[in-house]
């Protein structure tokens, strides 16, 4: 039997097995927004400050405000998403709310407007980001910074009953600044990699489902070599090597740069 995990950073399949491996939520301040702009507008605001690139960023005064432009609707609009990110204050930061439902992300509090009507200066087109009467229609979103730095020890546990985790199941990083894409190619890639013929050409359905018939909760010797040969690669105990644990303290050290202003 063979299990890929590879359902995201709240992966149900990690939580079933192991609970206690979960993702911490980082001492950051993060609000996501998308819009829809008029093709004219876009030109007129974007045109000059963006030239050949999608993104532009200001960072000031401890904040971060990024725009980066996602697709076109048509020839009449372009669709653009902003995100406006800072440290989390200590004390009572009403906009920190690492507590939060999953469900409550699409509830913004009133004071993320507030601060953001107190931002002063700004140059097109952040100034044009930051109109409070257009903003206040974007779809807006509040996105918590995770981070799983999990335990080998649990991970290879699973791996010699024929589970596999990959990307961000296994390694989640913060949204901004991440190179979870990347992962969500190179994983599969590695794993496919270490497989040997069994898995990658002969595995049919039918072999599949008789392996589920038989219900054998152990994996052979060869997959869990298999596994492990991935993880070898992959767990922080290997010296020399890149791992993910590298990868989850990479990204927190590219936040911590990116919101020292
Ligand atoms: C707004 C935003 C912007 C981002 N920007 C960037 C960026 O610029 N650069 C970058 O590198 N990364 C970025 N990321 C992060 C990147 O998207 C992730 O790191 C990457 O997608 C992780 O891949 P994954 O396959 O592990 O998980 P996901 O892409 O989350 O895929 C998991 C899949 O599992 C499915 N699934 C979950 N639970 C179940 C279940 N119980 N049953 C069946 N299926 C299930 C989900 O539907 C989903 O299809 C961004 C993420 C967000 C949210």
């Amino acid at each position: 039997m063979l299990v890929v995990g590879a359902d995201g950073v709240h992966s149900a399949l990690r939580a079933l097995l192991v609970p206690q491996v979960k993702p911490r939520v980082l001492h950051y301040v993060v609000f996501r927004g998308q819009r829809r702009v008029d093709a004219a507008d876009f030109g007129r605001l974007f045109g000059l400050a963006l030239g050949e690139g999608n993104v532009l960023e200001v960072r000031r005064d401890g904040f971060v405000l990024l725009v980066a432009v996602d697709d076109r609707d048509g020839d009449e609009h372009v669709l653009i998403s902003w995100f406006y990110s800072r440290r989390a204050r200590p004390g009572n930061d009403v906009l920190y709310r690492p507590g939060r439902k999953v469900n409550e992300a699409n509830v913004i509090p009133e004071e993320f407007y507030q601060e953001i009507s107190g931002i002063k200066g700004l140059v097109e087109p952040f100034k044009y980001i930051c109109d409070m009467e257009i903003m206040r229609r974007d779809r807006i979103q509040n996105f918590l910074m995770r981070q799983l730095a999990f335990n080998s020890a649990e991970f290879k546990e699973l791996a010699k009953l024929g589970f596999v985790f990959l990307v961000d199941a296994a390694h989640g990083t913060p949204i901004i600044g991440s190179e979870g894409v990347d992962y969500a190619i190179q994983d599969p890639l590695d794993l496919a990699d270490v497989l040997d013929d069994y898995y990658i050409r002969d595995f049919t359905k039918e072999r599949a489902s008789a392996e589920f018939e038989q219900a054998d909760p152990v994996s052979s010797d060869r997959l869990r070599a298999m596994i492990l040969k991935f993880y070898e690669t992959k767990l922080p105990d290997r010296e020399g090597t890149s791992s993910w644990q590298t990868v989850v303290e990479n990204a927190e050290n590219v936040l911590a740069t990116m919101h020292n202003t």
